[in-house]
């Protein structure tokens, strides 16, 4: 009697099944991907063969289209379950519902940025009419608190924070005592440009374990440039605020992202220079955000999208080369990109999540009490569009808020399985889907791809990623296997 069953048993014959996949161009090659994250690059060739069951069901690159669950053999696959736990896996970041809780404490800020896109009030206007108050705050945690997940992040925003620090501490204050019995883990974060903060202050966030997210925009002529600020020179005064953050916080305290504007697609080198010399360790390159001043200011500070995705390159390429030298950096937008295709793992980055973060991810508590889905659509708010305002906490309760209509018009675009063209693109598991930036430069929530400006900008970008990871050598792989791994 034979141990085991012969060889033949476990070939497959012609007869397989093709599994749900979509495919693109990616160069002179397509890109292959499927909904469980798999993706491969390959010929015409060889597509036109997969489709036509042509394939020689004993070569290495049928198996490897198997592995992928491109392809369901005859001799067995991967069951049902296996996959729908692949799936699960990473559409896991919708469990639970909505996780970052943005709360605007207050609009007014002492910088005015030529990108603003809150559309800020000046630091010395009304504190009562552009601070929130006690009772808006209050209720506002209320609604946090009633979140099914067991874990959320409080980000306090502006504006500027730090105007606000006697309300933020309030806000930490109470959040915790309401807490007590509820027993969520609450992660809390400060997005503030950093002028001005005092010993006390970062003593209060070293204590209640606050962590700092801050802005740099390069060296001084260009932060200085982007980042005007009452009594001018931002720069020294946010150099000296880091100091003083390091020496009661240490050293990794602080994140920080930049925000790209014309002038500073000239100094890419310089941007990445700064940032190391700061002792920073990631960089998130942001593109300009149509709305508030930004979009206003366009015709002075903008850009095309493919001059953006030339930056994007050139600065990334830098940072390549800064690791090959031994220095540890990383570019954030490409290391979540980088996690999406890489790791079974879904990311918790609103952004890039079909289906969409924006009210399903996000709630935003507004300073006058309105709560919004996004930080994008309170800042349409500000400019005089309400489309996305899901009610206020004085008037409404958690069901009226995210069962409101304008939740029920997110969720109608919220998935690029459904949306047209995201639905056929093989770039759509590792894009998301925007709502709201649609509405507000397309005219509606679905909008057009060809002429979808973060359309062309994601699809770049990962291709941009794709091909470096397949086509670089060795030692590139490992600089972004690092990006990953940390
Ligand atoms: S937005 Fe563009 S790149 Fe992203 S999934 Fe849709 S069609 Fe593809």
């Amino acid at each position: 009697m034979e141990k085991f069953i012969s060889l033949e048993n476990f070939q497959d014959n012609n007869d397989y099944k093709l599994m749900p996949f979509r495919f693109s161009n990616f160069k002179s090659d397509y890109l292959i991907s499927n909904d469980f994250g798999e993706w491969m690059v390959i010929s015409r060739k060889n597509l036109e063969d997969l489709i036509n069951k042509k394939l020689d069901t004993t070569s290495i690159f049928y198996r490897e289209l198997k592995l992928n669950n491109f392809i369901l053999g005859n001799s067995g696959s991967f069951g049902l379950e296996n996959l729908a736990s692949k799936l699960k896996t990473k559409k896991e970041f919708i469990l639970d519902f909505s996780k970052l809780h943005i709360f605007c404490m207050t609009l007014r800020c002492n910088h005015s940025c030529i990108y603003c896109q809150v559309s800020r009030k000046s630091e010395n206007s009304c504190t009562n009419k552009y601070d929130m108050s006690n009772e808006v705050l209050s209720k506002s945690i209320d609604i946090m608190l009633q979140m099914p997940s067991p874990s959320v992040t409080m980000e306090f925003q502006g504006g500027e924070s730090l105007l606000a620090i006697e309300k933020v501490k309030k806000a930490v204050l109470l959040t915790n005592e309401k807490n007590e019995k509820i027993g969520k883990s609450i992660t809390f974060v400060i997005c503030t440009n950093m002028v001005g903060i005092t010993v006390q202050t970062l003593e209060f966030f070293k204590e209640h374990n606050i962590q700092i997210s801050t802005s740099l925009d390069g060296p001084e002529f260009l932060h200085n440039f982007n980042r005007n600020t009452s009594g001018g020179d931002s720069y020294i005064k946010v150099m000296k605020s880091f100091r003083l953050a390091k020496e009661i916080l240490g050293n990794n305290c602080l994140s920080a992202l930049m925000t790209t504007t014309r002038e500073s697609l000239k100094y890419p080198k310089e941007i990445v220079d700064e940032y190391i010399k700061n002792g920073l360790t990631t960089i998130f390159i942001r593109e300009l955000n149509p709305y508030g001043f930004a979009e206003k200011s366009q015709k002075k500070i903008g850009y095309t999208t493919e001059q953006f995705i030339s930056f994007y390159k050139e600065i990334l390429d830098y940072i390549i080369d800064v690791n090959l030298s031994g220095v540890y950096f990383q570019e954030s937008f490409a290391g979540l990109i980088l996690r999406k295709l890489l790791t079974p793992w879904s990311i918790g980055f609103v952004d890039l999540q079909s289906p969409t973060g924006t009210g399903f991810n996000v709630t935003l508590y507004n300073y006058d009490g309105k709560v919004y889905p996004s930080d994008e659509s309170r800042m349409l708010a500000e400019t005089g569009d309400d489309t996305f305002c899901l009610g206020n906490v004085i008037d409404h309760g958690y069901e009226e808020l995210f069962f409101s209509k304008p939740m029920q018009l997110i969720a109608t675009a919220s998935t690029n399985e459904s949306l047209p063209s995201c639905s056929d693109c093989s770039y759509a598991p590792f894009c998301g889907s925007e709502p709201v930036r649609r509405h507000q430069t397309q005219g509606d929530v679905i909008g057009h791809r060809p002429s979808d400006t973060y359309c062309n900008k994601n699809k770049a970008i990962i291709a941009h990623i794709i091909d470096l990871w397949i086509n670089g050598d060795e030692k590139v792989k490992n600089v972004l296997s690092s990006w990953i791994t940390n």
